[in-house]
């Protein structure tokens, strides 16, 4: 399954390299289900973010903010840095459709920061070329320059591994340092730039790139007050979007014609785009594309929130709200591929003790110690650490091999009472107990498995303390 997927992956992007989008946009929503389903969210998220590129090829913007939701959903939780730093070039594209300018160029720098630390050059490549384009409407064209070279120089490299790849980027740079040199007065360059998109073969499948390129021809004529040759090139840019859809495109030429219309005051063709224009703005309202934009805001927002009340502030481990949302989804992963779960209750011996002696801050700063020693000795695990409550934690681990499992809680007890308390010249030695419970790779109920673990940690008390016990199912 992790191969196919794998596969699927790279034929869909080959398949968008082609400009193959329709085709490619069925296989990824069907490949999506099967990772879904599959738990597979390493090759789900690369879906997410491949379907949502491609609807961001047809201008189809409505059916991206339909998507982020979901995918900022799985990013959270299963994403690594490389789906971050998707998730922040997909915001930045949808922010540039709804015409939020500087959270559009926000995410931009947040994308590249991740692309350059990554060293990923296809998004190095793609983020500077977006982020020249963004000058270039800021009006900023030196840096324009600026980030449309180091995307030309990304890209240079990109060709020696990706060279289909590359000579799509090269294009979309192309069409975005024509507009640079247009502006700058440098027509002729401008217009090399725009010739070499248009007589490319790949434009024949990427519309999007050939309409940018004909709406550039559109803005040299315009610059250079050539005025009727600029409404043809508008107007053929038109015409190729409206055939495959692309509103945000297709609103930006109109306005552009508009302006040449007015120029040249030809009042019936004003009237007639105008209409035409007005028709597609209310269509765009209709989405209400930039209300679901910041609803998506507001809930980051209030995800953010949500995360920190699931940490608990003295020690930073989690705290029980984790069991009542997250845990059930941790143990469904377990179960579902098929590992062992253990469950380990931790309490300290006679903690009160400490409070009653040195005061309630010296015992705070020992379950921050306590804390800090079982998050040092379990960060190599897939383990949850959880504050049950007072001095009372809770251990969930996974893993493929029992005895490891049995092993670790050994292991973990006697790295408890290496751990010393200094203070005021005086260290201080913390003593634990342990139960546990190791389940059959057939019951998966958290609450059981607590109830057993928790009556071993009774016995390891009764024991004399300062010991473990763990039970198997
Ligand atoms: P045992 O060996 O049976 O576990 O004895 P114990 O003294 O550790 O257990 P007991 O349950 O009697 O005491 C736990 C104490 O932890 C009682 C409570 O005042 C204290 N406590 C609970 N939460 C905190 C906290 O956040 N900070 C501090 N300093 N003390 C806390
Ligand atoms: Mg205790």
């Amino acid at each position: 399954m992790e191969i196919t997927l794998d596969e699927l992956n790279k034929t869909i992007m080959v398949m968008r390299t082609k400009g193959l989008l329709s085709e490619a946009l069925v296989l990824a929503k069907q490949g999506l289900l099967v990772a879904l389903e599959n738990g597979n969210y390493g090759h789900g998220l690369d879906l997410y973010y491949q379907k949502i590129l491609i609807h961001h090829a047809f201008g189809d913007t409505l059916s991206m903010v339909n998507l982020i939701h979901e995918y900022e959903t799985y990013c959270q939780k299963y994403g690594t840095a490389k789906d971050i730093m998707h998730f922040y070039l997909v915001m930045s594209l949808i922010y540039d459709l709804v015409g939020v300018r500087e959270k559009t160029v926000d995410m931009t720098k947040k994308s590249i920061a991740y692309a350059t630390e990554l060293k990923d050059l296809v998004m190095l490549v793609r983020c500077h070329n977006n982020l020249c384009y963004l000058e270039v409407e800021n009006g900023r064209y030196a840096e324009a320059m600026q980030a449309g070279r180091l995307a030309r120089a990304y890209n240079k490299e990109l060709a020696k591994t990706q060279p289909e790849l590359a000579k799509l980027q090269g294009i979309r740079i192309n069409n975005n340092m024509a507009d640079v040199y247009i502006l700058e007065g440098a027509f002729d360059t401008g217009q090399t730039l725009l010739d070499r998109t248009l007589r490319s073969e790949l434009v024949q499948n990427h519309k999007r790139e050939k309409v940018a390129a004909l709406f550039g021809y559109g803005f040299l004529y315009e610059k250079q007050q050539k005025l009727e040759e600029a409404v043809a090139f508008y107007k053929q840019a038109i015409d190729l979007a409206k055939s495959y859809g692309d509103k945000p495109i297709l609103k930006k030429v109109m306005r552009m014609l508009l302006n040449v219309l007015y120029e040249l005051d030809r009042r019936d063709e004003i009237f007639e785009v105008q209409r035409d224009y007005i028709e597609l703005t209310e269509k765009m309202n209709a989405d209400n594309l930039l209300q679901q934009v910041m609803y998506i805001e507001f809930n980051q927002q209030k995800e953010k929130l949500e995360k920190k009340a699931l940490y608990d502030p003295l020690t930073g481990v989690l705290n029980r709200s984790f069991l009542e949302t997250e845990l059930t989804e941790w143990m469904r992963r377990a179960q579902h591929s098929q590992l062992f779960v253990g469950v380990i209750v931790l309490d300290i011996d006679y903690f009160k003790m400490f409070n009653d002696r040195y005061g309630h801050l010296f015992g705070d700063r020992v379950l921050q110690l306590l804390a800090t020693g079982l998050r040092d000795f379990l960060r190599k695990q897939d383990a949850e650490i959880i504050r049950y409550g007072g001095d009372e934690f809770i251990i969930c681990i996974h893993n493929k091999d029992r005895a490891y499992i049995n092993r670790l809680v050994m292991d973990l007890h006697a790295y408890m009472l290496t751990l010393v308390f200094e203070h005021e010249n005086e260290s201080y030695s913390i003593k634990v107990s342990m139960g546990a419970c190791i389940n059959d790779q057939k019951n998966y109920d958290f609450k059981y498995l607590f109830e057993q673990a928790d009556r071993s940690l009774y016995k390891a008390k009764n024991n004399g303390r300062m010991n473990y016990v763990i039970s198997g199912l």
